[in-house]
């Protein structure tokens, strides 16, 4: 910026600084005295108030009191410049030179890096357990890494059996696979998810039927559920299975939705690809139906940059599913296949990186709570945000920071907000659009919660996460927070 351009001494006039600061437009003027040396800084306000106190605007600005403006000297670091700035709640620092003239003015903008949305966030270890690898030529894929890290994550969430595969797509795919999912079935499916939770139903020529959200968790409404299996029950189309989502870190109710599909005799998969960390009435999200996925894609809170795990109290289809990813091969000496099998089996070397990860798990929910109770408490007062309600029974991970805004405030969109953020540096990203919406379903079957209310329909309208990463700094969500109150002021 040039500091020409934005300078003004006493003897300017208030109509020509009001014109100098809509000329140039920065929300900032710099006073300075003949010699250049730096007096104070001048905003709008400052303006407003001297027009309020009764000067005209043929004054000049003599009658400006003298402030305290926040400056630095040119020397300080980009970090110093950071914390000072949010300290001071300046959005402008002028730098000045030995002579008190100011030599450069940074905007807090402009020294944030983008944030984004959630990014793969590293501990200690992971390269030691590669390296492990790599040292012992254990580049193939299966070996001691993934062994042990399938017991590490089966004793982390209490479960008894786990595979490693190649992502939780996979893992899904197997859960329906094993179960006997084929042409003719249906299967029961959250709507408000990501694609992937629905995708290897088609995959086994299977047909999806979506079940909506309920607004206490914003996961699987047990009402459309029991609505669903009912009929299902009549017209003898009973699914052969349920898969739920927990969705952003954040269990379903597991009891009535476990009652129901017990009653009715059907298999519950749980998606908790989004929930690893996150608890049920004190249990591990994933661990609580027929079968449990999770996911290590590099936007999730763990990562080993892309794989999955499928966990069991079943040891059996556990095996079955180690079989099924590794083509199917049969344990003789040469090569035999009686079924069609799959290339699915997670490596030894990012089965490393996901170890490393694991003993940081506890780490990463901690931050990615706080990231939430930060944006949660620090716009608290507005009742534009409404956040992501977290039930007594439900321990969320808080994996994405969520809101809907509030229908009071017609004006604002998620397409709006996420406008503003973009050009700001900040990614934040709609509410996962409902299945049932999605043109590649279309057709499907879909149960709202109650007649005539579709949730997930409404949270998809209104909805939108906002960077959650447990690597984010709180000067960071700091500088989100005055964003988004400057956002929600505006419309
Ligand atoms: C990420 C995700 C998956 C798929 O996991 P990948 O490892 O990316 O295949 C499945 N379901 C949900 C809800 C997810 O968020």
């Amino acid at each position: 910026m040039d500091i020409k351009t934005i300078s003004v001494t006493q003897e300017c006039t208030l109509h020509d600084a009001l014109q100098a600061l809509d000329r140039t437009a920065q929300g900032i003027l710099l006073l300075v005295d003949n010699s250049g040396v730096f007096r104070r800084t001048i905003t709008d306000g400052d303006l407003r108030r001297l027009m309020l106190s009764g000067a005209s605007m043929q004054d000049s600005l003599e009658k400006l009191p003298a402030a305290d403006s926040v400056t630095a000297h040119a020397g300080i670091d980009h970090a110093g410049a950071i914390k000072l700035m949010s300290d001071r709640r300046v959005g402008h620092l002028p730098l000045l030179d030995d002579q008190g003239r100011v030599s450069d003015i940074l905007l807090l903008r402009d020294l944030h890096k983008p944030v984004l949305l959630s990014t793969p966030h590293m501990g200690d270890e992971e390269q030691d357990y590669v390296a492990e690898a790599f040292n012992s030529n254990w580049i193939a894929p299966l070996g001691p890494n993934v062994d042990a890290f399938e017991r590490e994550i089966a004793e982390t969430v209490g479960i008894d059996h786990a595979a490693a595969v190649s992502s939780g797509t996979a893992a899904i795919h197997l859960a329906l696979r094993l179960l006997g999912v084929g042409p003719g079935d249906r299967v029961f499916c959250s709507s408000l998810t990501f694609v992937a939770s629905a995708n290897p139903i088609i995959y086994q020529g299977a047909e999806p039927v979506f079940i909506d959200s309920e607004p206490e968790s914003w996961n699987m409404s047990p009402r459309a559920l029991e609505r669903a299996l009912e009929e299902a029950r009549k017209a003898r189309q009973l699914p052969k299975a349920v898969i739920v989502v927990s969705l952003y870190g954040q269990s379903a109710d597991m009891d009535p939705i476990l009652d129901l599909c017990g009653h009715y005799g059907v298999e519950v998969v749980e998606d908790a690809a989004e929930s690893l960390g996150a608890r049920y009435k004190g249990k591990a999200s994933g661990i609580l139906g027929r079968m449990g996925v999770y996911s290590f894609n590099g936007n999730k809170i763990i990562t080993t940059s892309g794989g999955g795990m499928l966990v069991s109290f079943d040891e059996d289809l556990i095996t079955r599913a180690k079989y099924l990813a590794t083509q199917a091969r049969e344990p003789v000496p040469y090569y035999e296949h009686r079924e069609v099998g799959y290339n699915y089996r997670m490596s030894n070397i990012l089965a490393g990186v996901g170890r490393g990860q694991l003993k940081v798990l506890g780490d990463r929910v901690a931050a990615r709570r706080k990231v939430f109770q930060r944006y949660s408490e620090g716009l608290g007062d507005l009742p534009l945000y409404r956040w992501m309600p977290e039930p007594e029974w439900s321990f969320s991970t808080h994996w994405l920071s969520a809101c809907t805004l509030s229908p009071d405030h017609e004006n604002a969109s998620p397409e709006k907000l996420i406008d503003f953020l973009k050009g700001r540096g900040i990614e934040a990203r709609n509410i996962w659009k409902p299945m049932h919406l999605q043109p590649v379903f279309n057709g499907a079957a879909y149960y709202p919660h109650a007649e005539g209310q579709s949730v997930s329909d409404q949270l998809f309208e209104r909805g939108v996460c906002f960077p959650s990463g447990s690597n984010l700094e709180d000067s960071q969500i700091d500088w989100i927070i005055s964003e988004l109150r400057e956002f929600a002021e505006s419309v």
